[in-house]
C-alpha cells in the first residue's frame, strides 16, 4: 500500500495485483498489472471485498463475445480510499466507497445527463472490465478481482463507514440491477410480482420487492431453497416445470435466468398489461427466443431489458439498502477458490448466496 501512496503523489502509474484468466477455459492464475495514474478527479480504493456475479462467468468464458484477455473480472467492489486527486471533493482518505459495473462514461450526452451513464450515446460507457477504456489511451479495464482501483469520483458510491463492506460489495450489482426494475415498473403495496432464477440477483429482487409492499412469488429449477425463499418473505416457490399450474396473474416478472428457456411462458402469467423484465443474460449460442405472435394476442404486456442501472439510482438503491438492512446472503471466499465457485454457480452448486472474495485475506 506504501507503494500505491508514492505512485499516486509522483503522479505515476499504479502498481496492482489481481487473479485474471488467460482465455475462455477461465481458470484463475494471479497476475501483476498496472492501473493509469490517479487524476484530479480520480479516487485510489483499496479493495476489501469484491462480489462475483454471474456475469463475470459469462464474460470469462467469452459466453457473449470473444473477451479481452488477460481479463480480471469483478464489478462488485468494495473498500476504502488511499488516495484522492487534487480536485475529488466527494471522498477523503479513509472513507469507504463502492464500484459497480461502470468506471466512466461521456458525461455529456442525453442518457449521461440523465445518469443513466450505463447507456452514454457517444459509445464512451466503460464498463468495470472487459472494456476499452477511452479515456486513457483505450486501455483495458480490469476489475475487482484485485488489490486496487483507480476510478473518477463520479463513477464512486459512497458508503457509510459502518456499513458492512462484505454485503455491500454484491449490491453494487446485484442490488442495482434488480432495485431498478422494480422502480421503474412502480412495484408498490399490493403489486403481484414473479422472480424467475433464484440466484445472486433473484435473492435480491425478491427482499426488494417485499420490502416494497408487493406479492412476490419465486421461480426456481427445483425445490432445494424453498424454506429459504419463504424465510426472505415469498408467498411461493413454483418450480418452472409447473408453470400452467400457477394461479396467480403477475403485475411483473423479472426474469434472471443465465440459461436457455422459453420467456413466453413467464409472458403468459402476466395480468392485463403486465411486464417481464429480462436482465438474465444467456449465453449468445443458447438465447431464447420469444414468439412475436405471442407477443401481439397477448396484448397490452410489455416485455423490456433492463441493465444493471444509473449512478445516481446505484447510490440511491444502496442508501435504501443500508437503511433497511436489505442484504445479500453472502459466502465468503479467497481467491483460490474461484474456479470451484464459478463450477458450482454453474452446475446448480451455487446454493443461492453470493460469493464474496476476501481481497485481504487472499493476498
Ligand atoms: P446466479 O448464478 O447467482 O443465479 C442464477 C439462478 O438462476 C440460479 O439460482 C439458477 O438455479 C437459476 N436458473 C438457471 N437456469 C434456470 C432456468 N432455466 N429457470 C429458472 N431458474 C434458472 O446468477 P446471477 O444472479 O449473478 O446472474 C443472473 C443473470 O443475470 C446472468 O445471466 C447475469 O449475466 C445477468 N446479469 C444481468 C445484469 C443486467 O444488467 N441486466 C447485471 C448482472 C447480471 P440453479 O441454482 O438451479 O442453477
Ligand atoms: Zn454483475
Amino acid at each position: 500500500m506504501q507503494e500505491n501512496l508514492e505512485e499516486a503523489k509522483a503522479g505515476k502509474r499504479i502498481s496492482s495485483f489481481g487473479w485474471a484468466v488467460a482465455d475462455k477455459k477461465a481458470h484463475f492464475k494471479a497476475m501483476k498489472f498496472s492501473r493509469h495514474s490517479v487524476g484530479a478527479n480520480d479516487i485510489l480504493i483499496e479493495i476489501l471485498f469484491a462480489g462475483i456475479c454471474h456475469s463475470d462467468i459469462h464474460s470469462a468464458r467469452s459466453e457473449w463475445s470473444d473477451g479481452i484477455y488477460p481479463m480480471i473480472p469483478g464489478h462488485e467492489i468494495a473498500g476504502r480510499v488511499i488516495a484522492v486527486g487534487s480536485k475529488v471533493s466527494k471522498f477523503k482518505v479513509g472513507d469507504f466507497a463502492g464500484v459497480g459495473c461502470m468506471v466512466n462514461s461521456c458525461g455529456e450526452c442525453e442518457a449521461c445527463k440523465k445518469s443513466h451513464e450505463q447507456f452514454c450515446e457517444n459509445g464512451k460507457s466503460v464498463f468495470t472490465y472487459n472494456c476499452t477504456d477511452y479515456f486513457h489511451d483505450n486501455e483495458p479495464t480490469y476489475g475487482g478481482y484485485s488489490n486496487n482501483i483507480v476510478v473518477s469520483e463520479k463513477f464512486a458510491i459512497k458508503v457509510p463507514q459502518n456499513a458492512p463492506l462484505d454485503k455491500v460489495a454484491p449490491l453494487l450489482c446485484a442490488g442495482i440491477t434488480t432495485y431498478s426494475p422494480l422502480k421503474f415498473s412502480k412495484v408498490k403495496k399490493g403489486s403481484v410480482v414473479g422472480v424467475a432464477g433464484f440466484g445472486g440477483l433473484g435473492m435480491m429482487a425478491l427482499k426488494y420487492a417485499v420490502k416494497m409492499g408487493a406479492e412476490v412469488f419465486v421461480f426456481a429449477r427445483n425445490e432445494k431453497r424453498k424454506e429459504e425463499a419463504l424465510k426472505m418473505g415469498a408467498k411461493a416457490l413454483y418450480t418452472t416445470d409447473k408453470l400452467k399450474e400457477v394461479k396467480e396473474k403477475f403485475d411483473l416478472i423479472i426474469s434472471t435466468i443465465p440459461t436457455a428457456y422459453n420467456p413466453s411462458v413467464y409472458l403468459d402469467l402476466l395480468t392485463y398489461g403486465g411486464e417481464l423484465s429480462i436482465v438474465g443474460l444467456p449465453p449468445t449460442e443458447v438465447m431464447p427466443k420469444i414468439s412475436l405472435n405471442s407477443f401481439v394476442f397477448k396484448a397490452n404486456k410489455r416485455v423490456y431489458g433492463s441493465l444493471i442501472g444509473g449512478i445516481k439510482e446505484t447510490q440511491e438503491m444502496l442508501d435504501f439498502s443500508l437503511e433497511n438492512e436489505i442484504y445479500p446472503e453472502t459466502k465468503i471466499i479467497t481467491a483460490d477458490k474461484i474456479d470451484e465457485a464459478y463450477e458450482n454457480l454453474t452446475n446448480g452448486g451455487g446454493g443461492g448466496f453470493r460469493y464474496v472474495i476476501d481481497i485481504k485475506k487472499s493476498l
